[in-house]
This record gives C-alpha cells, sequence and structure tokens, in this order.
C-alpha cells in the first residue's frame, strides 16, 4: 500500500463482530479468558488494548518499522526510550532539540546516571568528534526547532552504526508523510502525535516506531513496564486524525512556502527561516532525504519589542504554544517554548528575542498574508 492509501485503510482489520468501519474504542481495562491464559491477544489494558493496537500498527506501517507502539505523550515515548540505556551510558543530541527532551536529560535522567552531551547535529564531524566509547545512541531533530536545521539522516545512520550506536529521530515535524528515518537508517523513530498526526489540538499522544524487531520487542517490555500508555479515547481519535494525515500535510506545505516566499520579501523581515526557500543552506539536503518541507516557518524582525507587538497583533494566527493544527498558531520562542533554556543558551543557538515561529495552519493563505501584513505594518 501507498502511503495515502495506508493512512485510509492501514492498521485495521475492520471489526470482526460487525464490520464497522470506524475501528471501535474498546474502553476495557481487562478482557475474559476462557480458561487460564487462554484468550484472544488481550489480557490487561496497559499490555494491550485493541483500540490501541490498531494504531500502533498503522504507524508501524507508515515508517515502514517492524514494531509500532503508543504512549501518553511525545515525552512518555522520548523518556520510555531513554530507559533503553543504563548507568554511565552516553546520549548524543542535537544541540536544538525540543526542551522538554533537554529538560527530562539533564534534570531527570541525568540523575540515574544516563550522560547526555548536546552537538550540532548539522554537521557530521562534529558529531563524529563528540562520540566517547560510552556512547550508545544520537538523538536528532530535523528539521529542528525553531530555526529549521536540517540534519544528513543517512549519513548519521552511517556515522553511529560504524560506533555500535543507535540512531533516534524525532520525526514530529515532518511526520512519514513526507520523512520516512527508518528507511534512511534510523533505527528508531520518535513523535510526539500531539503535533501533526493527530492534527486538530484536541489530544497529548505519543508514538514510536522500531526499524527493527529486537529493538522494538524491548521497547514494547519497558512499554508495558512503565505503562505511560494513551487510553483508546486518544488511540481512537489519532487513529481518525491519521485518516486526513496527506491532506492536512500537502495544504500546510503549501501554505507555508507561500508565507515564506512572502516574508522573505517583505521589509521588516530580517531573515526567514524555512528548508523549502532556495536560500535555506540546507535546501538541497531537506529536498533529497524528505518529500516536502512541512508547515513551520520562522522569521527574524531584529526588534525585541515589535516581535512581541506582531505576536499580539495577529488575529489568524493564535498566540500559543504547540504545533501541528489545523490552525495557525504564532509564538516567540525567546519567552514561550525556549523561555527554559539559560539567555546563554539560546544565544549561543541563534534563538534571538526578535524571533518569530509560525506553524502554518490550513486556512485560505489570503487571509494569512493580511493577517501578517497588518501584524508587522500596524
Ligand atoms: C511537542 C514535542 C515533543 C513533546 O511531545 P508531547 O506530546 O508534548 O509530550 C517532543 N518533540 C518535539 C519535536 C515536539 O514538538
Amino acid at each position: 500500500m501507498r502511503i495515502r492509501t495506508a493512512l485510509v485503510h492501514g492498521g485495521q482489520d475492520y471489526d470482526p463482530l460487525t464490520g464497522a468501519i470506524g475501528v471501535p474504542i474498546y474502553q476495557s481495562s481487562t478482557f475474559r479468558q476462557e480458561a487460564v491464559g487462554k484468550h484472544k491477544g488481550y489480557e490487561y489494558a496497559r499490555t494491550a488494548n485493541p483500540t490501541r493496537t490498531a494504531l500502533e500498527r498503522l504507524i508501524a506501517e507508515l515508517e515502514e518499522g517492524e514494531v509500532g507502539l503508543a504512549f501518553s505523550s511525545g515525552m512518555a515515548a522520548l523518556s520510555t526510550a531513554f530507559m533503553l540505556f543504563s548507568t554511565g551510558d552516553q546520549i548524543l543530541v542535537g544541540e536544538d532539540v525540543y526542551g522538554g527532551t533537554y529538560r527530562v536529560l539533564t534534570a531527570c535522567f541525568s540523575r540515574l546516571g544516563l550522560k547526555s552531551s548536546f552537538v550540532d547535529t548539522t554537521d557530521p564531524a562534529a558529531v563524529a568528534a563528540a562520540f566517547t566509547p560510552q556512547t550508545k545512541a544520537l538523538l536528532v531533530e530535523s528539521p529542528s526547532n525553531p530555526l529549521l536545521r536540517v540534519s544528513d539522516l543517512a549519513a548519521l545512520a552511517e556515522l553511529c552504526h560504524a560506533r555500535g550506536a543507535m540512531l533516534i529521530v524525532d520525526n514530529t515535524f515532518l511526520t512519514p508523510y513526507w520523512q520516512k528515518p527508518l528507511t534512511l537508517g534510523a533505527d528508531l523513530v520518535l513523535h510526539s502525535a500531539t503535533k501533526y498526526l493527530g492534527g486538530h489540538s484536541d489530544l497529548v499522544a505519543g508514538l514510536a516506531v522500531a526499524r527493527e524487531k529486537e529493538v522494538g520487542e524491548r521497547l514494547r517490555f519497558l512499554q508495558n513496564a512503565i505503562g505511560a500508555v494513551p487510553g483508546p479515547q486518544d488511540a481512537w481519535l489519532l487513529l481518525r486524525g491519521l485518516r486526513t494525515l496527506a491532506l492536512r500535510m500537502e495544504a500546510h506545505e503549501a501554505n507555508a512556502r507561500a508565507v515564506a516566499a512572502w516574508l522573505a520579501g517583505h521589509r521588516r523581515v530580517v531573515s526567514v527561516h524555512y528548508p523549502g526557500l532556495p536560500t535555506h543552506p540546507q535546501h538541497a539536503l531537506a529536498a533529497r532525504q524528505a518529500g516536502g518541507f512541512g508547515g513551520m516557518v520562522s522569521f527574524d524582525v531584529g526588534d525585541a519589542a515589535l516581535a512581541e507587538a506582531v505576536a499580539a497583533r495577529t488575529r489568524i494566527f493564535l498566540l500559543a504554544e504547540s504545533l501541528g493544527g489545523v490552525e495557525s498558531l504564532i509564538c516567540l520562542p525567546a519567552r514561550m517554548t525556549h523561555a527554559s533554556l539559560p539567555p546563554e543558551r539560546r544565544k549561543a543557538l541563534g534563538i534571538s528575542d526578535s524571533l518569530l515561529r509560525l506553524s502554518v495552519g490550513i486556512e485560505d493563505v489570503e487571509d494569512l498574508l493580511e493577517d501578517l501584513e497588518q501584524a508587522l505594518e500596524q
């Protein structure tokens, strides 16, 4: 099945009892056994629930991996994956990873003796130099947040495998519709399904897909042992959101391209970050390793007060954290999504106080441009 078909038909066996087209919400924590140990594959819903199983099969199919697993949030998926490692191990992490990932590694897993070290993953030589004998994995987001930097996933996979380490990719920004890291050599893909996969800003969930069965089964053991699983309602909402992922991702991208090009020509805009712009430093790499450039755009207006004013004046772009829903959002990373990073660290990463981030939605693009125009010109 190709991906548009898989999004509609994948992961499910139509309900054997009634033929229902939608996967039923099995709102049950336990399942009756005919005799001790004789059951239909379901015993207790932390271990497995049929609604969640349909979702887990679907994401495995979409990412072209062996084992798909669902979690109660993106952070639950990431944290469960970090439990694959032990005291004394080291994980290399992209220097501009999601703030919550940085926080859980530096404030929680560090106390258990799991070391993390932050590197510029757009520079394979810097990554190679950061490896130590204790390095067990590299975690990358591409494109990254909020500056949309692109890392060469195939090159990084090769580099990791040559040193006996795993490549883990947080694929939240592009989704398997545009980018399939496992096909580029990654070992594990993680998602905040709260974002594009759910797509409607109505749920919090995480997903993981392992390329090989062995890693997948180790993670499945941890999923059950730790228990950060989504309930059947959220699994169902996510299955429903995924059915229109192709349409949404195409619409996000078309609007984001138009918004990025328009911003690049605006007199008050100092710089625009969007991998789809030919001026983006990794435009060719982005075009090579992914089918699209996604719906996230960031831009700098060169003045913190102006940035704050723009964020307050937009009407269609709602001022909010998060991303990936059908509605357009605007945020000021330095004061919102990235406020937990120390100012020196933000500065080193290039996240200025005058940088604005857009999650471009699927509205009429003319309305989006008019909204930005009035906010910038007022
Ligand atoms: C939001 C996000 C997360 C965390 O996911 P939650 O669902 O909020 O727990 C992780 N990685 C990226 C790239 C994100 O955008």
